[in-house]
């Protein structure tokens, strides 16, 4: 029988995702409801709630030993409560508390979804190996998290190296967040499709006018296509920069949609990074895809419940 397992939760504002993980961080049972991000809280904790009853209800649950979760943020970590911008039925809600209601009072590890990359990348993919990096997920948002020395780095609340809102345009557009300029504000999906439609291109007959749309028309060569992705990696490389310069990271990784957009991100911020991060300590910086797949986000909250109270970080 497996003793070194844990429980993983994977919350986002799509979906809710479980599993159980062993200690090599292979998925050994899981479970997967949609968030229901509009209704309010106590419905959002039900679909938790009956991930969590398929994962107890299996015969491998006695040998789990604490839970992992993963959550959209702002998370609190020191507090145990979560406010994700995409469920406004939680606010400050408490779900570490409920998570052990239903888990037999288990220790409850919370973690920023962007820093569960960060321990997914660290343990079984891009940045496996490097005790020093920035795993990043540029989709419809940016997030991220830091290894520093070898080791998770949550910070207190569990949001550190949330990259998608340092201001790299100190007069650029206003951000949700509140400030300006923010990474996030023009290098996500949402926006690399903004700027080329208003700078002049055109979807394709069927409409489609995602970030994935103009990702293959970047790849066709069309110029405003392009241009809109070398703004984004402006913008990443900026961050990027500034976060090596401060902490000493030797690779950033990059995941999520438009992270897998190849060469058309990628080139430009080889490029764009030689521009920004300059000084010696910061030139052996190298920038790379993301590894871990879809099963990321349950994979590092695994990493997070597994490293706990232990020496051996992931
Ligand atoms: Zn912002």
């Amino acid at each position: 029988m497996h003793t070194d397992l844990v429980a993983a939760l994977d919350i986002g504002g799509t979906k809710i995702a479980g599993a159980l993980v062993d200690g090599d961080g292979t998925i050994l049972a899981r479970a997967q409801r949609p968030t229901p991000a509009r209704e309010d809280g106590d419905t959002v904790m039900r679909a938790v709630g009956e991930v969590l009853g398929v994962l107890t209800g299996s015969p491998l649950w006695e040998g789990v030993h604490a839970v992992g979760i993963g959550s959209a943020g702002p998370v609190d970590a020191s507090a145990g409560t979560v406010s994700p911008v995409n469920v406004p039925g939680w606010r400050a809600y408490p779900l570490v508390d409920r998570v052990r209601e239903v888990t037999g009072n288990l220790p409850v590890e919370l973690i920023g979804d962007g820093v569960a990359i960060a321990a997914a990348e660290h343990w079984q993919g891009a940045a496996r190996g490097h005790d020093n990096a920035l795993c990043m997920v540029v989709s419809t948002g940016v997030g991220g998290g830091l290894i520093l020395g070898g080791r998770l780095h949550p910070g207190p609340t569990g949001n550190a190296g949330h990259i998608g809102h340092i201001s790299v345009d100190l007069d650029g557009d206003p951000c949700p967040c509140g400030a300006r300029g923010c990474v996030e504000r023009i290098a996500s999906g949402p926006h690399i499709a903004r700027r080329a439609l208003e700078n002049g291109w055109l979807p394709g007959p069927d409409g489609d006018a995602s970030a994935a749309a103009v990702a293959a028309a970047a790849h066709a060569g069309d110029p405003v296509a392009l241009a809109s992705f070398e703004r984004a990696a402006q913008a990443l490389a900026a961050g990027i920069a500034a976060t090596a310069t401060l902490v000493e990271i030797d690779i950033a990784v990059i995941g999520g949609g438009v992270g897998n957009a190849g060469e058309i991100l990628f080139a430009p911020l080889r490029r764009a990074l030689r521009d920004y991060a300059t000084l010696s300590f910061v030139q052996r910086l190298t920038v790379t895809p993301a590894q871990t797949g879809t099963d990321a986000g349950l994979v590092g909250a695994a990493a997070a419940a597994l490293a706990r109270g232990t020496a051996a970080g992931v």
